[in-house]
């Protein structure tokens, strides 16, 4: 069940993201367990493993900010998936040049299994330049066909 369920997952498209957090020190992670929850208050929720070393600056902090990466941020995403790259650094907290950054206040932490599934109250959206996202599908980084 277990493989197959990995393979069933893999098969769905997911957008990109980097979720950051600072409590003494600043951390970020790619993950693409993330949802549009709520709009009246306005909520995300995120997948977040239990054993990640962002989880306890979620906790702490209890702020978050998710950047939604875009095509050509590939490196970014590997970067903050444990896979270093030169020169990628956060700013203010989150991604430069990403398509939207949430500024988010946690809202709650539901156990999840292996994981926790964290809301967040969006309190600020910064837009940067619109254009295609970053996708991740079967197991790989994809682009999206973008309307010419
Ligand atoms: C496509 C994809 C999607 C994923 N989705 C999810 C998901 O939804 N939920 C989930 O729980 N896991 C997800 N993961 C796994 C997750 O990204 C990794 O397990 C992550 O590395 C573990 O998080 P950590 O906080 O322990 O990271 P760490 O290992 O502490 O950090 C990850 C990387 O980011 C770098 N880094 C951290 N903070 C900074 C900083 N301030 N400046 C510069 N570099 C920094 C570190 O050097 C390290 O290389 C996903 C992985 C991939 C590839």
């Amino acid at each position: 069940m277990k493989e197959a369920f990995k393979e069933a997952m893999s098969r769905f498209a997911a957008g990109v993201t980097v979720v950051s957090a600072r409590h003494g020190e600043e951390r970020g992670m790619t993950a693409t367990a993330f949802m549009s929850l709520s709009l009246e208050p306005p909520l995300v929720a995120l997948g977040i493993a239990k054993k990640a070393r962002l989880f306890p600056l979620l906790e702490a902090s209890r702020a978050f900010a998710v950047s939604l990466l875009r095509e050509g941020q590939e490196a970014i995403a590997a970067h903050f998936a444990g896979k270093p790259q030169e020169g990628v650094v956060l700013v203010e907290g989150a991604i430069p040049g990403a398509l939207a950054v949430l500024r988010c206040r946690l809202e709650a932490i539901y156990p999840a299994g292996d994981h926790g599934l964290v809301v967040g109250r969006v309190e600020a959206v910064e837009l940067g330049e619109p254009g295609p996202p970053l996708v991740y599908f079967a197991r790989g980084y994809r682009r999206l066909v973008w309307p010419s």
